[in-house]
């Protein structure tokens, strides 16, 4: 009984268990720390609303997650636009209004793309910086930059500079400046091809345009590390609520969960599953990804999170229909070919 237990012990470990996985290190992003205080208005930049003729300047529009785009429905108002990271407000301006923080790498790292044009991206000047504790690449991201101070290939440490606060970039002005920090997963090695499947502009940033980075809940994760210093990413993935799980054709390894093996669940016991069942946030993050019998020709939702109105409100418009039954839209579709690297 005793080998029993320990056999299907064995088999539900992941494959590759990080060797050297270790805690985060993360520190803030600027000297601003309201996010910790009782009024985390001081730290979120707002947004210009406009709902229904009433104009508003509400702080929430900085938050990570579902904090833009109202639209009244059955189920009350929801906030149908995702927003992949926080935008934080300056502490220190210049008798003109301009921004004078700095920014702080949050953790140990290598700065991995500096984009130091202005234009080009909506993000304005930004800067990438690539983190591995042991549980894969992960990459923090901070935009609308006046500009980079620090260099592509240059190796940082939590709370070194980098950058100075700005507002480059869309949709932005001096009175917003802000610095718009992400916390983000890799979605494909091969985004070039997906990209020109799909757009005929030019990609001016490599495997590090944003539709090839996916943002977590960057706000929680800086609280959860508060509260726990030793925590680590998979553990923090581990608290997040999953909202939808999606099938996709198997039949070959996964690109993805060899970037990120601790996602995986039982898989070393089918190296070549009829399918791959993803198990994601409501925002698109994956947190877990296990082998599954049933074989599908295209990516299917199996589950979602029962809702009274449209899952695309919900989802990022990944997913369409209600109650308990959805699909991917278009979209959804899109990023299912991204993330598995089927294109
Ligand atoms: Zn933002």
């Amino acid at each position: 009984m005793r080998s029993l237990l320990l056999a299907i012990h064995l088999v539900i470990l992941p494959l590759f268990p990080p060797l050297f996985a270790g805690p985060l290190g993360l520190m803030l992003p600027t000297d601003n720390d309201a996010i910790f205080s009782a009024d985390p208005s001081k730290f979120y930049m707002y947004t210009d609303r406009n709902f229904e003729g009433v104009q508003s300047k509400p702080w929430q529009g900085g938050t990570y997650g579902f904090s833009r785009n109202q639209k009244r429905t059955s189920v009350g108002i929801v906030y149908t636009r995702l927003h992949e990271g926080v935008d934080i407000r300056p502490v220190r301006r210049d008798d003109s209004g301009n921004p004078l923080d700095d920014i702080y790498s949050i953790m140990d790292g290598t700065v991995v793309y500096v984009n130091a044009s202005s234009t080009g991206s909506n993000y304005g000047r930004y800067i990438v910086v690539h983190h591995d504790w042991g549980y894969g690449p992960f990459f923090s991201l901070y935009a609308h930059l006046s500009s980079a101070t620090a260099t592509l290939g240059q190796k940082v440490r939590a709370g070194q500079p980098i950058a100075k606060m700005g507002y480059t970039g869309a949709g932005i002005n001096r009175e917003r400046a802000h610095v718009h920090v992400e916390f983000n997963m890799l979605l494909s090695d091969r985004f070039q091809v997906w990209y020109d499947r799909h757009f005929t502009s030019k990609n001016n940033h490599g495997i590090y345009n944003g539709f090839n980075l996916t943002g977590m809940d960057i706000a929680a994760l800086l609280k959860a590390h508060r509260a726990n210093p030793n925590l680590t990413i998979d553990q923090f993935l581990a608290s997040q609520e999953l909202h939808y799980k999606v099938l996709i054709p198997g039949g070959k390894k996964l690109d993805f969960l060899r970037r990120y093996p601790f996602l995986g669940r039982n898989v070393n016991s089918v190296m070549f599953p009829k399918s791959w069942e993803f198990s994601f946030t409501a925002t698109g993050i994956p947190l877990a990804i296990e082998p599954n019998k049933q074989q599908v020709s295209y990516p299917t939702v199996t589950y979602v999170k029962p809702s009274g109105t449209d899952h695309s409100y919900l989802t990022a418009g990944r997913l369409s229909g209600s109650g308990s039954t959805a699909k991917l839209s278009p979209s959804g579709s899109r990023y299912m070919q991204l993330i598995s690297d089927s294109f």
